[in-house]
């Protein structure tokens, strides 16, 4: 779907969604499309307000595309495997095992697990600093 800023001659404006731009321009052509104020016929676009979704051409930096999320995702994915394969997970008990390795010099445990947001600030306090990893389901 697209959004236009439609104009008329007597330059009334308003806004009308079509489904691309190739649909304004076949409306416009059969006349069917008109100012909603005066009926006037002979309307044209003003400034464009793109809204377009899952477009592959609409390449802009500020864009995210469907691409960039299944990449990021991936990404995502391989970071979980990674942590899954060389860290041991301690589920809740987090925070008490990490001091537990943290404290221990001969201790060079890699682990993972689930903090509250004091925790965190606790440890990070003590000087642990934590990574957090945004944590994405395998299968989706
Ligand atoms: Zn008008």
């Amino acid at each position: 779907m697209i959004k236009y800023n439609l104009k008329c001659e007597n330059k009334h404006e308003f806004e009308s969604w079509f489904s691309d731009s190739k649909d304004f321009e076949r409306l416009k052509r059969k006349n069917l499309i008109e100012c909603i104020f005066c009926q006037s016929k002979k309307v044209d676009k003003s400034i464009m307000a793109p809204r377009i979704l899952n477009s592959k051409d609409f390449k802009n930096k500020n864009n995210i595309t469907n691409d960039d999320l299944k990449n990021f995702k991936k990404n995502l994915q391989n970071l979980r495997q990674f942590v899954e394969k060389n860290f041991e997970f301690v589920g809740n008990n987090f925070a008490s095992k990490v001091r537990e390795v943290y404290y221990d010099k001969n201790s060079n445990k890699n682990i993972y697990g689930t903090t509250t947001d004091e925790e965190k600030d606790e440890l990070k306090e003590e000087g642990i600093d934590l990574v957090s990893i945004p944590w994405v389901e395998k299968d989706n």
